[in-house]
């Protein structure tokens, strides 16, 4: 019999009557005849509710390292309550079902507390539980540490849990969601966004590290690496209705995908914040000292452009990190002042990135000039420009998000897909 994960997401686990239908949609998959592993969010909202009371225990003291490690246990609490009240309601409809937290299992994370790598799923325990006939209801976004630590996964962690314990038990992964799969962009901002049956895993995963949070960044890696089928779905659904062939997205390889497009989506992310840094000096080993002190405190930088002054040599360095570590990297650039030599630094979090993604621009020219044309058309001012072989991503004034993004929808012709 084949194994499938079947993954539930926050809005899809929001009160008793919408887990109610997820235990229906479980248990139509057990009666098809499938071993069926069940990975749960927490309720919508709660993840945000449990963070905010983290923050709200204030920052830590001069010369007291962040308790990121009780951040987790904290916020892990949440997919406990799903997964115990999906698996008591699949056991009062009669389908024999148990819960099953991270360190149960064991989904061995590493120690980077707060956005842990999943290590190693042994998948000795949940395979016996299967074939014994019993759903395993797993909480999603929590592992353990080879220290017997409680670690989570980052956010939208929860799909990430899904595709390693499909890649682990060696089954497929349905993602069911509050959408009915991938869509052109997210289908909130632009109502004539379109589902696209297949995506190929490259362009999915730029989507998703561009901001598309429909499915999270790692999981798709992870797909990606271990081969494992991923369908995205809808949750608002009874069983029977909308599934089977041609329902939500199939997430595969390129040579599986019969019609090409040159771009395929439009995603935004509101999660930049853009760092200036004025008057560096102008010579070898700058970028080496600044991006090398930003990395050793685990801050991720992600587009940079540098522009040099014609006089002086003296140059300016901008820079974007995530908005959560804007403040640290103020920080971290900060004291290294004297040693980096710049002589001021300015920080906007009022930035948006607004990223077109395609495979098909391999092998087009033309797609980045379509792309500032239509920006420019509705005069908005591109900060900062980065390109990869299948992406072009712009900074823009946060503002003009929603503009941008219908703007470049209607570009591409992506509403006449
Ligand atoms: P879940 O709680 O089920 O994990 P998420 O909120 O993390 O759900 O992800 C689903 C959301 O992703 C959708 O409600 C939608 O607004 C958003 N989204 C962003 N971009 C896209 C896209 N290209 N296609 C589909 N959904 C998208
Ligand atoms: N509950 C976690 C979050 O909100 C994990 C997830 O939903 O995937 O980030
Ligand atoms: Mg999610």
């Amino acid at each position: 019999m084949s194994r499938l994960v079947m993954k539930f997401g926050g809005t899809s686990v929001a009160d008793l009557e919408r887990i109610r239908r997820v235990a229906r949609l479980v248990n139509a998959e057990v009666e098809a005849g499938h071993r069926v592993a069940v990975v749960v969010s927490a309720m919508a909202g709660k993840t945000n509710e449990l963070v905010a009371w983290t923050d709200g225990s204030g920052p830590a003291a001069q010369g007291v390292e962040p308790s990121d490690d009780e951040y987790d246990v904290v916020v892990a609490s949440g997919e406990q309550v799903t997964a115990g009240l999906l698996a008591m309601t699949l056991r009062n409809m009669g389908v024999r079902a148990r819960s099953w937290l991270g360190w149960q299992i064991p989904i061995i994370a590493d120690d980077a507390h707060g956005k842990a790598r999943i290590d190693d799923i042994p998948p000795e325990k949940l395979t016996a539980a299967l074939d014994a006939g019993e759903v395993a209801v797993i909480a999603g976004f929590q592992g353990v540490t080879r220290g017997g630590r409680l670690t989570t996964l980052g956010r939208g962690g929860s799909d990430t849990s899904a595709v390693a314990v499909a890649a682990a038990l060696g089954g497929a992964c349905d993602i069911y969601t509050d959408v009915d799969g991938v869509y052109t962009t997210d289908p909130r901002i632009e109502e004539r966004a379109r589902r696209l049956s297949r995506v190929s895993y490259e362009e999915m995963l730029e989507m998703a590290s561009l901001g598309a949070k429909v499915l999270q960044t790692r999981s798709v890696e992870l797909a990606m690496a271990k081969r494992v089928p991923v369908r995205v779905l809808s949750s608002f659904v009874e069983p029977g209705e909308a599934s089977g062939q041609g329902a939500g997205t199939i997430v595969c390889d390129e040579e599986e995908i019969v019609e090409k497009r040159i771009v395929s989506g439009v995603a935004y992310s509101r999660d930049e914040a853009k760092i200036t840094l004025y008057g560096l000096p102008d010579h070898p080993g700058v970028s080496a000292l600044i991006f090398g002190k930003l990395a050793d405190a685990n801050v991720n930088v992600d587009m940079i452009v540098q522009s040099h002054a014609r006089e002086n040599n003296v140059a300016n360095m901008e820079f974007t990190v995530g908005k959560r570590d804007a403040a640290r990297a103020r920080e971290i650039v900060q004291a290294n002042k004297d040693e980096i030599g710049f002589t001021e630094v300015r920080v906007d979090e009022n930035v948006a990135k607004v990223s077109v993604i395609g495979v098909g621009m391999r092998s087009h020219a033309g797609v980045a000039n379509t792309m500032f044309k239509a920006l420019a058309d509705k005069g908005i001012n591109i900060q900062v420009i980065s390109t990869s072989e299948i992406k072009i991503s712009v900074l823009i004034d946060a503002a003009y998000t929603e503009l941008a993004v219908r703007a470049l929808h209607a570009a591409y012709g992506l509403d006449k897909l």
